[in-house]
């Protein structure tokens, strides 16, 4: 149960500077950049070993004009990546944090990159929805565990302390409902309470509680939750117990390329690269372009909730270097086929409709043309044999909507202003995707975990020193 206790006078066995709640992506680089500060900060963490949505992830974090895009030829600046954060967003992100997080993407990355070690790369042969630029950025084995590990490391490395199998069971408040601390649940049963001069919420979202998932995104009520079943919401309970707003509570990233039933994720280049959906009646449903966040809800509409995921071998090769892939591969849910007609028994799709829906993707592709669903083939490369196809579904990753904040990181009260020594960054902030699926953008979820958490801490950490 997560709560608020409100005490005249509240007690605590030990007083911390800066409580960070929650050692995801968003509680470690706010750790690490209050470090930098000279404040040592407490991270604590229900699970006994890190991991969060953020070790789920392939850890790939968009930022604009960065030197590493640079080296490789590609043009891009904070302008134009705010500017595709709003079109995807249909013009309903928060305008001050599109603008912060597009401008303050690129020096996170290199801060992290140059200051503390992460070998971030550019994914230079993949494509995302919206993106205009090449610039998603990503550690070596592309994924999520990595940057945790990393990122652990070097909080830790920095002066951090990390306390672990910790759930925080509820905040302490003082009599003016002024945030003064937390209290600890242990497996064992045991309490303890830690004060704190500023609590920066970074315990993420609310996928893992169905009731608020059901209120909030009912489209998505009883799909599949893919992120970190411990992101239950806290963050919002406490922060709006507190007075603090919650914007934009339906906003969320969905993905609808999940292995069934494997459970494993199927990354959406194999769409962009040249692939396409089909229903279990071999027919194409929707215009695959639109995103893989928006296409949970289309593939759950889809009889038995069910589509199928069609590409070749060059794109099972670009696919492969995510690790989730090889698993999939591993695993025998991405079937393989010499022909299309193989490739239709071997998935039991229906061999004539769905050799008519493949000739005519691979038309469109010759004819330059846009389909009746609205996507756009021109530049699409043929598929060529062998072939592959992924029985996938639609779930729930992680929810974007949240407390709002400011340029610093604060939650902002119902009334408006800052909840003095109340900070909230990544899943448990609201985030730039608007209040819908389609408006989520590849990235937006560890774009406010890494840079707003970077300011969240820093900000957070020169609160305490008044
Ligand atoms: C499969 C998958 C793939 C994804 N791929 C990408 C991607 O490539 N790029 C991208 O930008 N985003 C991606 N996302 C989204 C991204 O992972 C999240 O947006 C991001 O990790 C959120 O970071 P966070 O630190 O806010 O939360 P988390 O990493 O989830 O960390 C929150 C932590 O808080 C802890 N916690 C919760 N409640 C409490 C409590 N009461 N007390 C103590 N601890 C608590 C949790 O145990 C958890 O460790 C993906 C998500 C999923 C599920």
């Amino acid at each position: 149960m997560s709560r608020v206790i409100r005490e005249a006078a509240p007690r605590f066995e030990v007083e911390v500077p800066l409580a960070i709640i929650g050692a995801g992506a968003a509680g470690l680089t706010a750790a690490l950049a209050a470090a930098e500060e000279g404040v040592e900060a407490l991270v604590i963490e229900r699970d006994a070993l890190p991991q969060g949505s953020t070790a789920l992830s392939a850890g790939l974090i968009p930022a604009a004009g960065t030197r590493l895009q640079a080296a490789r030829g590609i043009e891009d600046d904070p302008a134009l990546f705010e500017a595709d954060i709003q079109a995807k967003a249909g013009g309903r992100a928060l305008p001050h944090l599109a603008a912060l997080l597009a401008r303050e993407a690129g020096p996170a990355i290199e801060w992290l990159a140059e200051a503390h070690g992460l070998p971030f790369s550019v994914a230079e042969d993949l494509d995302y929805p919206g993106h205009s630029r090449r610039r998603m950025h990503g550690l070596p084995s592309r994924s999520g565990a990595e940057l945790l590990d990393r990122l652990r490391a070097a909080a830790e490395g920095a002066g951090a302390t990390l306390l672990t199998s910790a759930r925080v069971a509820a905040l302490v408040a003082d009599a003016q409902g002024r945030p003064r601390g937390i209290e600890i649940a242990r497996p064992d049963g045991a309490r303890e309470r830690i004060g704190a001069r500023a609590l920066l919420l970074a315990c993420s979202g609310y996928g893992g509680d169905p009731e608020m998932v059901r209120r909030h995104i009912p489209a998505l009520a009883g799909a599949a939750y893919f992120g970190h079943p411990g992101n239950t919401g806290d963050a919002v309970k406490w922060g709006a117990a507190l007075g603090g707003r919650l914007v934009q509570m339906g906003g969320h990233q969905g993905h609808g390329n999940v292995a069934h039933p494997a459970g494993i994720l199927i990354t959406w280049a194999v769409i962009t690269a040249g692939g396409f959906q089909v229903n279990a009646a071999g027919r194409r449903f929707w215009n695959e372009a639109r995103g893989y966040s928006e296409a949970a809800e289309a593939v759950l509409a889809q009889p038995e909730g069910i589509a199928f995921s069609v590409f070749d071998a060059r794109i099972a090769a670009i696919a492969r270097q995510f690790p989730d892939f090889r698993a999939a591969e591993a695993h025998g849910a991405v079937l393989s086929a010499p022909s299309v007609a193989a490739l239709a028994a071997r998935a039991g799709l229906p061999a004539a409709v769905f050799a008519a829906s493949f000739a005519e993707v691979e038309a469109l592709k010759r004819a330059c043309a846009t389909d009746a669903f609205g996507r756009d083939w021109r530049g699409s490369a043929p598929l060529v044999p062998p072939l592959h196809a992924v029985r996938v579904t639609g779930a729930l990753f992680h929810t974007q909507g949240g407390l709002l904040v400011d340029e610093a990181g604060r939650v902002i009260s119902e009334a408006g202003t800052p909840i003095p020594g109340l900070y909230a960054a990544g899943g448990a902030a609201c985030g730039v995707s608007g209040p819908e699926a389609s408006g989520y953008l590849s990235g937006n979820g560890l774009l406010s975990a890494v840079v707003l958490g970077r300011i969240a801490g820093r900000e957070a950490a020169r609160f305490t020193r008044g």
